[in-house]
């Protein structure tokens, strides 16, 4: 079992905070929009935030801020379709109030791993619609071959769990999209590309779709049945007149063509081969912001299809400071799933900066994207996950530079000593304690050596978490320091293994120094 699944929100970040004193952000998902699916409660009072859809743009892209770094161009354009879209659809009771309006279907272009899905994901997440994404590759014109292009609206119906109105206000993401204009064959097979084209863009207009697909056996001995039963059968439809369409791919060589229209040069760049590759992102990242229609025409889709998605947009390529951020600041961060898994045998990891910046520099060569660090990551730690289950003196691991670049004698050396890294997590988790104090006091603390031993043994003595131990121990510090903050010279206090023991005592310390005898302080 999870950790998530035994504890609710505010109690697993309460258990987090104080176990991960690391500089790693650690932040427990607390909103509601985003925990789990549900199932009874949810598809009504998600039909229900569909249709009183109420955001601004800019709470989206806020939204999206906390889980996708980077790509503010792609959230700001996301948004504000997305805002559009179903502030329309609440606007439109009557399919006639919809002839003038101009479906905001989004085409997103980008390398694969740079959040292109995960954007989608989070948005549909966060206004409770259903989302179904798929390859545009598995569709053939006919159905036979790969998926006929209609089960894409009828899985929308599954992941609504039956619910058909709130379906028809889902969003379906096709992926490699680019592999289906003209021209394009895949494994020697052409994958038919003009009739899938044709097949999406019935779906883009407002279309009924059959809920029960032609070639679903179970489907037609069910309506085999009724008819016999009922002498009709029972054929329902939904329409797809409000779905959202979101069309992806890499776009290979779409740069090129681009650069042909606006005749844009190459972004210059000086020395060293890392800068070349830097100018070279650059570029193409330049180049596709300034990204048209007609260069889509031009790579190969029907104009029909080009029409129907009026808004095109693309996501950055992202570098190595991206994916280190990606690890330190998304609230998705895979790094919460480790420390979670890693949990579950009671061993506490910890991210140093450091060892975040090396797994984003291996990630980077990967090159594929975000995705490079899930690969990266299993590599790294697929000896630990299987070795420490079964080595209970194993507490905790610090994630270092060096252990990201040799894991495996990293992992020798701590079977070797398995409290190798314990006073480390002291001292992290004593500085996480005394920034936390600092930001809520105004004022700092300061442990000496023996003061941070102290507190170890105190902890473990105690069977504490250092951050729980130390909250408990200064938590009556609050009145002493606002006598002290009245006196002009204090702002640090230093304590000593003395004032752990007794810290009630050394804060009146400080306020006998800080005020001459006789001279009482003003309340
Ligand atoms: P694609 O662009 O190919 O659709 P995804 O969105 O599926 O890539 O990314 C794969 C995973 O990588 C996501 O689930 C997410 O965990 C992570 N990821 C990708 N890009 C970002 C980003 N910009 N910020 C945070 N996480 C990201």
């Amino acid at each position: 079992m999870s950790v998530d699944d035994q504890l609710n929100p505010e109690e697993l970040r309460k258990i987090l905070q104080g176990k991960y004193g690391s500089d790693v952000h650690v932040e427990v998902l607390s909103h509601p929009e985003i925990q789990g699916t549900g199932d009874a409660e949810s598809a009504q009072s998600k039909r229900k935030d569909a249709l009183e859809f109420n955001y601004k743009p800019s709470e989206i892209k806020g939204y999206l801020d906390r889980f996708v770094i980077r790509q503010d161009d792609a959230k700001k354009v996301l948004a504000t379709a997305i805002c559009d879209h179903y502030h329309h659809i609440q606007d439109t009771s009557e399919p006639e109030d919809l002839q003038d309006y101009k479906k905001q279907n989004i085409v997103l272009i980008g390398p694969t791993g740079v959040g292109k899905t995960y954007l989608i994901q989070n948005i549909a997440r966060l206004i409770g619609v259903p989302f179904v994404k798929a390859d545009a590759t598995k569709y053939s014109e006919t159905g036979y071959v790969g998926g006929d292009v209609e089960d894409l609206i009828r899985e929308l119906v599954t992941q609504a769990d039956g619910d058909v109105e709130l379906a028809q206000y889902g969003i379906v993401y096709i992926d490699e999209i680019d592999k289906i204009a003209g021209g394009h064959h895949i494994g020697g097979r052409d994958v038919s590309g003009h009739g899938v084209q044709r097949g999406l863009l019935k779906l883009m207009e407002d279309t009924e779709v059959p809920l029960r697909s032609a070639t679903d056996v179970a489907g037609q001995m069910q309506a085999f049945m009724e008819l016999q039963s009922k002498g009709k059968t029972d054929q329902k439809t939904m329409n797809t007149r409000h779905i959202l369409f979101i069309v992806s791919g890499a776009f290979n060589g779409l740069t090129e063509i681009i650069k042909k229209r606006t005749g844009f040069k190459q972004i210059g760049f000086t020395g060293e081969k890392g800068n070349k590759d830097k100018s070279i992102r650059e570029t193409e990242n330049r180049l596709l912001s300034m990204v048209r229609s007609s260069d889509l025409l031009e790579f190969g889709f029907e104009a029909e299809l080009v029409g129907r998605l009026p808004v095109v947009v693309h996501c950055n390529t992202l570098d190595k400071n991206d994916l280190f951020k990606i690890l330190k600041y998304s609230e998705g961060s895979l790094l919460r799933q480790y420390k979670r898994d890693f949990l579950s045998y009671n061993i506490d990891i910890y991210f140093t900066d450091e060892g975040m910046h090396a797994l984003a520099a291996k990630a980077v060569d990967e090159q594929t994207g975000a995705r490079g660090l899930m690969t990266v990551c299993e590599k790294v730690f697929r000896e630990y996950k299987y070795i420490l289950p079964d080595q209970p003196e194993v507490k905790e691991i610090v994630v270092t530079e060096s252990l990201v670049k040799d894991p495996d004698p990293s992992l020798q050396k701590l079977l070797k000593s398995p409290q190798m890294y314990k006073h480390r997590v002291v001292e992290f988790q004593i500085r996480k304690f005394t920034d936390q104090f600092s930001e809520e006091h105004g004022i700092e603390l300061r442990f000496t050596p023996e003061a941070v031993q102290c507190i170890a043994k105190n902890s473990a003595q105690a069977k504490e978490a250092v951050m729980t131990y130390c909250t408990t121990l200064f938590k009556d510090y609050q009145h002493g320091i606002n006598l002290l903050q009245k006196a002009p010279s204090r702002d640090a206090l230093e304590i000593d293994a003395a004032g752990v023991n007794d810290p009630g005592k050394a804060i009146e310390k400080w306020i006998r120094e800080n005020y001459r005898e006789g001279e009482s302080p003003t309340q």
